[in-house]
C-alpha cells in the first residue's frame, strides 16, 4: 500500500471499522466487535439510532445549510430542549468540544469586560485536565504534552492541583475572569471531582465575582448517570460545555451560560459558518428527545451500578489492578502497569476499549447497555487482566 496521504496524528489502532449498529461494530474482515468507546463517548445511543437517522433523513429532504443570518427552527427548537432541561438559560452551537471551550473563555472574558466594566481575563484549570487543541484550549489543558511545539501560548491562564482549594485560592487575583473543570477528569484518566471541593469552588467564585465554567464535553448528556454531571452536586455552574454525546455522531458542540450571561453575546461577538446547521440540529433534538422519552440516563445510572459492581466483583481480586473508578458510565480501570498491552488483546478478543492516561483502561459504552452485554466484556476484561497477572508471576 502506498503512504497515507493524511497528516499522521493519530497512532491508529490496526482496525478498519465499516459498520456500526447499536453497541456493534463490523471491520473490514467481517469481524463483530462489542463497543465499550462509542467513538470517546459519542455514539451514546448506540450507532446509527433510529430515532435520530430518521430526523436526519428528513432533514436531508428538507435542507441543509443555511447561514446563521437566518433564523433556524431547528437550533430554536434544539436550544430549547437543552434550556427547558438544564440550568442554563441561553445556548450558542458550534462544531466540537474545542470550539465550545473556545466560546465559553471568550464569553468569560467579554462579560467582564463588556457587561462588569472590569480587566479580568485569567481562566483558572486544573493539572491533568483536558479541554481542547485549539490554541487557547490546548494552554488551558493541565498537560504538557499537548502544548509540545506549540509555542508562544496565548497569556492568561493558569493552573493549580485538583483538590487542593487553598492553592486555587492563592491562584485567584483581580484579574481572574473564570475557574474551569471537568467534573470528571476523563482524559486525565477518570478522575471524579469531589463534592466538598466543588462546593468550596462555587462559593470562591460568588465571593470574587468569578463565573464557574464545567467542561462537559465529556460527562454531558447522560454519560455520567445524570443528563448533565453538575446534577449529581448540590451546584450549578453559570457555563457550561458539551459536545461528544449530544449529536449521535453528528459533529456538534455547544457552549450554555445563565441568563446574566446574556448581555455578553450581543450580534457581532461570537459567530460560526457551519455551528448550528439544520441538520447537526436535527440530530441534537432528536437525541435529546429519544433521551428523555425513553429514560436513557435512569437506564444508564442503571447500567452503571451493574457494570461497577461485576468489575468490582471480577477484578477486585487481582494483583494488577489498584482501583475501578468514574460516574455513570465514564469508567476508568486503574492498572499498576501500562494499559496498553491490556487493550490491545481486547481488541484482538473483540472488545473496543480506551486508555485514558498510561494506566488506565477507560469504558464507555452506549448508555443503552444491557447487562448481557457488561457480563461479555467484564468476561473478556477478567481473562486479559487475569492471564497478564499469571504471566508475570511466573516470569522472574
Ligand atoms: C474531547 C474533549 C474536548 C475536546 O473536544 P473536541 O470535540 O475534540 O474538540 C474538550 N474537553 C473534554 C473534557 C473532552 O473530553
Amino acid at each position: 500500500m502506498s503512504e497515507s496521504a493524511m497528516f499522521s496524528t493519530y497512532a491508529r489502532y490496526p482496525i478498519t471499522l465499516v459498520k456500526g449498529k447499536g453497541s456493534r461494530l463490523w471491520d473490514d474482515q467481517g469481524k463483530e466487535y462489542l463497543d465499550f468507546m462509542t467513538g470517546l463517548a459519542v455514539t451514546s445511543l448506540g450507532h446509527a439510532p433510529d430515532a435520530v437517522k430518521d430526523a436526519l433523513v428528513q432533514q436531508l429532504d428538507q435542507l441543509w445549510h443555511v447561514s446563521n443570518l437566518f433564523s433556524n427552527p431547528n437550533q430554536e427548537k434544539a436550544a430549547r430542549l437543552l434550556v427547558d432541561n438544564s440550568c442554563a438559560d441561553a445556548v450558542f452551537f458550534c462544531n466540537s468540544g474545542a470550539e465550545a471551550n473556545e466560546a465559553a473563555i471568550k464569553l468569560a472574558r467579554r462579560y467582564h469586560q463588556k457587561v462588569k466594566g472590569n480587566d479580568r481575563y485569567e481562566i483558572i484549570t486544573f493539572n491533568q485536565s483536558f479541554h481542547g487543541r485549539t490554541l487557547a484550549t490546548l494552554t488551558a489543558t493541565g498537560q504538557d504534552k499537548v502544548k509540545e511545539g506549540f509555542l508562544p501560548l496565548p497569556e492568561g491562564f493558569r493552573h493549580v492541583p485538583l483538590h487542593d482549594l487553598a492553592a486555587l485560592e492563592a491562584a485567584v487575583n483581580d484579574k481572574t475572569a473564570a475557574i474551569m473543570l471537568e467534573l470528571v477528569q476523563a482524559e486525565g484518566g477518570v478522575i471524579p471531582v469531589d463534592p466538598d471541593f466543588l462546593r468550596g469552588v462555587r462559593a470562591l467564585c460568588d465571593r470574587e465575582g468569578i463565573l464557574l465554567i464545567l467542561d462537559e464535553v465529556q460527562t454531558g448528556m447522560g454519560r455520567t448517570g445524570k443528563l448533565f454531571a453538575y446534577q449529581h452536586y448540590d451546584v450549578e455552574p453559570d457555563v457550561f460545555t458539551l459536545a461528544k454525546g449530544i449529536g449521535s455522531g453528528f459533529p456538534v458542540g455547544a457552549m450554555l451560560g445563565k441568563a446574566h450571561l446574556k448581555p455578553a453575546f450581543v450580534p457581532g461577538a461570537h459567530a460560526t459558518t457551519f455551528g448550528g446547521t439544520p441538520i447537526a440540529m436535527a440530530a441534537v433534538a432528536a437525541t435529546i428527545e429519544t433521551m428523555l422519552k425513553e429514560n436513557v440516563v435512569e437506564r444508564a445510572a442503571e447500567a452503571s451500578e451493574y457494570l461497577i459492581g461485576q468489575l468490582e466483583e471480577k477484578l477486585g481480586d487481582l494483583p494488577n489492578v489498584d482501583q475501578v473508578r468514574g460516574k455513570g458510565l465514564l469508567i476508568g480501570i486503574l492498572c499498576n502497569e501500562p494499559a496498553s498491552e491490556a487493550i490491545a488483546e481486547l481488541h484482538k478478543r473483540g472488545l473496543l476499549v480506551v486508555p485514558a492516561g498510561p494506566n488506565v483502561i477507560r469504558l464507555l459504552p452506549n448508555l443503552l447497555v444491557t447487562h448481557e452485554e457488561i457480563d461479555t466484556a467484564v468476561g473478556l476484561i477478567a481473562s486479559v487482566l487475569s492471564e497478564k497477572a499469571a504471566a508475570k508471576s511466573v516470569s522472574p
